[in-house]
């Protein structure tokens, strides 16, 4: 579902967005229970770096090839992980059984797909990858849609806490939406708009889609502009051509649109000019509060041919009950999953994914063992949850967030590590999407505690926040925190720190190079920060308090109305009268 950018944060001493290149093609699982081979290792009580790495080196060895969803890999990963968590002492985490399943489906559009439009009369036709680019999420092998109105509606954006709302009046039924991509305080300029040039939840491109499905539009088209969207048309075309990923339908249980996608910008300021409309005039007048939607004197049709294929890959989950309050829970999360093996690839093709994500799935193992040896042990439970399907659009924590082991308003708080720095001890430590929620002040108590400084990630503006597997968690309100390493090393300050960051996303980062390097791998900053991770969970699962989003977070509404079900006001509209 999470075609342009999605996928883990680079956490790694902050900078790049991970994008997603080269996704592995996940198939259904081995049915063999291959067992990992015995480490011949002495694991200790505390978070550890020795334990840490064997952790990395086992999960990143070419034996587990990438570790690829549907692969040999993805057998070999799930039974050592499964096997570290009963070592460790914690419990199969989904009702007896280590294991969750997460289906998935394969979606291939027809190459040739046009988009039929007519405008002021007079027939268009936008090619796939050239003009447009148009998928469906829905697992159709056939969309069709005939004639329907296309109408501007701004960001297409409904914020509450924002006072914001490009939908108000308007029914969308039937209806091909068009909107800009990013939010009004991006394009404007105004730190006084939603958070300035810092990119919100609003400004997502799959916000935008969820939005119009939530509104019953027959399909949404985004008008990308490079700064806008943060990068150019290329990367937009190639993530959208070949196989595409999401949940079935049935497992999800948010709408979806029948048919979504992009749009050039010099196609739309064509279509709008021939439709007697400026886009220029309408995105200054979109950046303005009580904007009003505009009807386009153009209809879409399409009829969308695709090949499905439908998958299946799985969680890893295990649980350590609470002594007190075992219905109530922390969850941990990293996700095990990376590019597999590329055979047609020369040379060293295996993509073992050290630093994404074995030392995330590394950090948890960790984490969980400190649990267990916690004296006097937590009153509320933990959960630990190895998830799949990051790479492909974060659908293993999706379908997690659909089907938790702990209902999701028993779930206190989520902390995510994806990809953590591996250049040595640094002065701080990096909270992607810093502002957040009340996860952050027991971070900064332990954070202060050990020295450590926080600060938010480097490019904010690309919404590093909403691309990794917390964000599912924070979209259905669990405030959710991820912790990345910092970049001001001890050895070297800020300027060793963005160049061992800059190092490795240009050499590693999603390239078969992504290998543990005992020469190199410099771990002591992990364990501060598995310190500091671990540390948060211990307070909230040794007490009764229920850490909340912030004022002003897009989150904070949901969180509250699961959390007071009884007062919350009816989400369901009052039937109309007939
Ligand atoms: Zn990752």
């Amino acid at each position: 579902m999470q075609r342009t950018l999605p996928t883990c944060v680079a956490a790694v001493l902050v900078l790049a967005a991970c994008q997603r290149q080269q996704p592995a093609p996940p198939a259904a699982p081995a049915a063999s229970a291959t067992t990992a081979a015995a480490t011949p290792v002495t694991f200790h009580d505390a978070i550890d770096a020795g334990d840490f790495v064997e952790h990395v080196k086992t999960l990143s060895s070419d034996a587990f090839e990438g570790r690829g969803p549907g692969t040999p890999g993805e057998e070999k990963s799930v039974q050592y992980i499964k096997s570290q968590f009963a070592r460790i002492g914690l419990k199969p985490g989904n009702n007896g059984d280590w294991f969750q399943t997460v289906p998935m489906v394969e979606t291939t559009a027809d190459p040739g797909t046009t988009l039929q439009l007519t405008v002021d009369g007079k027939p268009r036709t936008l090619k796939m990858g050239d003009d447009m680019v148009v998928g469906t999420t829905n697992g159709k092998p056939e969309v069709t849609i005939k004639d329907s109105p296309l109408v501007f509606v701004g960001y297409g954006v409904d914020a509450p806490e924002q006072h914001w709302n490009d939908y108000a009046g308007l029914d969308v039924k039937g209806k091909t939406v068009v909107m800009l991509v990013n939010d009004p305080g991006f394009h404007a300029n105004d730190p006084s708009l939603f958070e300035g040039k810092r990119m919100t939840y609003y400004g997502r491109w799959t916000y935008k889609f969820e939005e119009a499905a939530r509104q019953g539009a027959a399909a949404a088209l985004i008008i990308h502009d490079t700064p806008g969207a943060s990068y150019g048309w290329e990367v937009v075309k190639n993530s959208w051509s070949g196989a595409q990923y999401a949940l079935p339908a049935s497992s999800d249980p948010n709408p979806r649109l029948p048919a979504e996608g992009w749009i050039t910008g010099e196609q739309a300021t064509s279509l709008f000019a021939d439709s007697g409309l400026d886009l220029d005039a309408l995105r200054a007048a979109a950046n303005k509060r009580g904007f009003k939607p505009v009807p386009l004197k153009a209809t879409l049709s399409l009829d969308l041919k695709n090949t499905i294929v439908e998958k299946q890959s799985r969680n890893v989950i295990g649980r350590l009950d609470g002594s007190t309050h075992p219905d109530e829970a922390m969850v941990y999360m990293a996700h095990w999953d990376h590019l597999g093996k590329h055979p047609d690839e020369p040379g060293d093709n295996i993509y073992n994914g050290a630093v994404d994500n074995a030392t995330g799935v590394a950090g948890i193992l960790e984490i969980a063992e400190a649990f267990a040896h916690q004296q006097p042990p937590p009153q509320r439970s933990l959960v630990f949850v190895a998830v799949t399907l990051e790479e492909s659009g974060l659908l293993g924590s999706q379908y997690y967030v659909a089907h938790p082991v702990v209902p999701l308003d028993k779930t206190v708080g989520v902390i995510n590590l994806d990809a953590l720095g591996v250049a040595g001890k640094t002065h701080d430590l990096t909270v992607v999407g810093m502002g957040s929620s009340q996860l952050e002040d027991l971070l900064k108590g332990i954070a202060d505690k050990q020295g450590l400084s926080l600060h938010a990630e480097s490019r904010p503006e690309a919404g590093s926040y909403f691309r990794s597997d917390h964000f599912n968690f924070a979209k259905a309100g669990v405030p959710a925190m991820d912790i990345g390493s910092g970049n001001d090393l001890v050895q070297g300050g800020t300027t060793a720190g963005e160049a061992a960051a800059n190092d490795y996303n240009e050499h590693r980062y999603h390239k078969p190079g992504d290998q543990y390097d005992a020469a190199t791998w410099k771990v002591d900053g992990v364990v501060d920060l598995l310190n500091a991770a671990y540390g948060v969970g211990k307070i909230v699962t040794s007490d009764s308090q229920w850490p909340q989003w912030y004022p002003g977070s897009p989150f904070k509404a949901a969180r509250e109305l699961m959390m007071s079900p009884k007062i919350a006001p009816a989400k369901a509209p009052a039937p109309a009268t007939p």
